[in-house]
């Protein structure tokens, strides 16, 4: 089909920060991309925590803000320099800077990659943040030592967008995940996406359901994306040596820690990762979607889009995310 050529696009935008009632759908013009660039017409984009914490303040960022960091779509024009892509392709990213709850944009090329022809738009828009995040967390974000088939790790939120796809490359790899979730029904969705275990953590003490599963021994690794209500009490869950991964404040960021705690707690390791250090350069980003991909299309990895909203109702997809009642992964269709 002859490629489009967009001029304008409606793009989800906040002038301040503050609640899911800050989101505008607004007309903007979309350019020409320069050096570096591309520009893309978006057929599905990806709901993503980071969102919220942008939309809020939690992350402090310029305003007015245009919002999203994850989407799928063809690409219409490429400027100078970028040779990995060209018009017609069809591309999916994570990417900074946000802006990506858009018709189309004109983004920097480099975390763009094309995607394989057997994984559909929806898919693709679903799974770059969350599926190279798990990818770096149960590949790159390792204890000491590293983690071998067997090794038990703890993944709060796992009937979450990251959650799910986590639980699932998790039993992939032979790791026994035990996961926690809000509500029953939840820990039955961990569950049949591969974790080993679950536990409603509204609901039980998972500090103490830890420590009885592995014996008394602990994790070696807690994957926690909660933040400031389960933190101190995740580092509880630890073997000696064991490496504490903060990842996200669904509940609020965790607050200031005196290091002597990792001492007092047996010489624990903590960490604080982001994915735009791991998809800093092109060659890792095609790297770990590569990986991404293998995994999704050997079907050891099915991106369980479990949400669609239209991109003009970007509003009810925040508050439903906020209210702790998605699953999986969502997206917003333009
Ligand atoms: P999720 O789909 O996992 O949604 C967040 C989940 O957190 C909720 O569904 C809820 O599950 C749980 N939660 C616990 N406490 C609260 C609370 N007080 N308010 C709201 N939710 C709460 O989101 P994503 O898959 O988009 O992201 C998962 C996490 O990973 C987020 O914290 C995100 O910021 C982080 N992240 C970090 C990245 C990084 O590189 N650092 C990259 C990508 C994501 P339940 O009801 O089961 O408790």
């Amino acid at each position: 089909p002859p490629i489009a050529h967009t001029t304008t696009a409606r793009t989800v935008r906040v002038e301040q920060p503050g609640g899911a009632d800050q989101l505008r759908v607004v007309e903007l013009p979309v350019g020409e991309p320069g050096p570096g660039q591309i520009r893309i017409r978006h057929t599905a984009c990806g709901l993503n925590y980071i969102d919220v914490y942008q939309r809020s303040g939690l992350y402090p960022l310029p305003m007015p803000l245009s919002l999203g960091m994850e989407a799928a779509g063809v690409v219409e024009a490429v400027g100078e320099g970028v040779t990995h892509l060209k018009p017609g392709d069809r591309a999916a990213y994570a990417s900074q800077p946000p802006g990506a709850y858009a018709d189309a944009r004109v983004m920097p090329a480099t975390a763009v990659v094309r995607l394989p022809d057997d994984i559909d738009d929806e898919t693709g828009a679903a799974m770059m943040l969350k599926g190279l995040t798990a990818q770096y967390l149960l590949k790159g974000t390792l204890p000491a030592g590293g983690l071998a088939a067997g090794d038990a790790v703890l993944f709060h939120a796992a009937a979450g967008g990251v959650g799910l796809i986590a639980c699932q490359w998790a039993r992939a790899l032979g790791l026994q995940l035990i996961g926690t979730a809000g509500t029953d029904e939840k820990c039955r969705l961990a569950l049949e996406h591969g974790a080993s275990h679950a536990i409603n953590y509204r609901r039980e003490d998972f500090v103490a359901r830890v420590k009885d599963i592995t014996g008394g021994r602990g994790v070696k690794v807690v994957y926690d994306s909660v933040g400031a209500d389960t933190y101190l009490r995740s580092l509880d869950c630890l073997q000696p040596f064991g490496l504490a991964v903060n990842f996200g404040n669904a509940s609020g960021k965790v607050p200031p820690i005196d290091l002597g705690l990792l001492a007092a707690k047996g010489s624990l390791y903590a960490t604080r990762p982001t994915l735009f250090t791991h998809i800093a350069t092109r060659e890792r980003t095609q790297a770990m979607a590569d990986d991404l991909f293998a995994v999704v299309r050997s079907g050891q990895v099915r991106i369980p889009i479990a949400q669609r909203f239209a991109l003009t109702e970007v509003a009810d997809a925040h508050r439903a995310l906020e209210a702790r009642e998605t699953t999986g992964c969502t997206v917003l269709l333009p």
